[in-house]
């Protein structure tokens, strides 16, 4: 079994200021808790103040997206050798830069590839919109956006998979566990039919969509889930520390 991964998404939240605020309380109560790999993810203003705030703490700090390119004239993004200077992780392909930013499987796929080269670990997000779930097809979407971000990528050594449903993101209306675990063996089997089953029995499995510390039992409780991404939750330090703690066995 992989170590589970429990990461914050911050979103556009947090002037540069909060963010230290939130990095400095989120430190100690994380430090606390071992067996799980605490991410926080702030905005890119963000990042170096808190990659100091946390200092040498165990948790690590990502970013929300990259652009592709490593240099170059894309006035207003930032590339993946800038962010390896800074941080370990990257969320790619998360649903609201798939529907705001209009990110294609291509785009996703080209990121997956350029956050590999850079040596940062991607988290990649994938999950199905209500109609489609309505319709029955929300394992054939999270299975061919998984398949289209991971085309000509030859090793997930380092990558993680989120399965965030749209609908459950922001909403709190989060999966069942049950419902959560169906997707997620379907996820692992198309990365045992790509990679082999050992390289997929290592790959961390996180659910997101409305995330608690009052419901993240029935996800932490299952054979195929192993970590959360997390986004309003984790915007308060008690909050996020106990959805950790509850993934490293309580
Ligand atoms: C997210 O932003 O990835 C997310 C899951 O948000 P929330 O926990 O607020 O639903």
């Amino acid at each position: 079994m992989p170590t589970p991964i429990v990461a914050g998404n911050w979103k556009m939240n947090t002037t540069v200021g909060e963010a230290v605020t939130l990095a400095s309380a989120l430190r100690d109560p994380l430090d606390a808790i071992e067996g799980v790999e605490k991410v926080v993810c702030p905005p890119f203003v963000s990042l170096l103040v808190v990659k100091n705030a946390l200092g040498d703490s165990s948790t690590a700090v990502g970013a929300q997206n990259m652009h592709f390119e490593e240099r170059g004239a894309y006035t207003g993004e930032v590339s993946p050798p800038m962010l390896a200077d800074l941080c370990s992780y990257v969320i790619i392909g998360h649903s609201e830069r798939r529907q705001h930013f209009w990110e294609t499987d291509e785009v996703v796929n080209r990121k997956v590839r350029a956050a590999l080269e850079a040596g940062l670990r991607p988290i990649l997000c994938v999950g199905e919109g209500l109609e489609e779930r309505e319709e029955g097809y929300a394992e054939s979407v999270v299975t061919s956006q998984l398949r289209g971000a991971l085309r000509r990528v030859d090793s997930i050594a380092t990558l993680a998979v989120a399965y965030e449903p749209i609908w459950a993101i922001g909403t709190g209306m989060a999966a069942t566990g049950e419902a959560a675990e169906a997707i997620m063996v379907a996820i692992r089997s198309t990365l045992s039919e790509l990679y082999g089953d050992a390289a997929a029995g290592e790959t961390p499995l996180l659910y997101g969509g409305s995330v608690t510390p009052d419901n993240v039992a029935e996800f932490a409780g299952q054979p195929n889930i192993t970590g959360a991404l997390v986004g309003g939750a984790s915007l308060d330090a008690g909050r996020f520390a106990e959805i950790a703690r509850q993934f490293a066995g309580g």
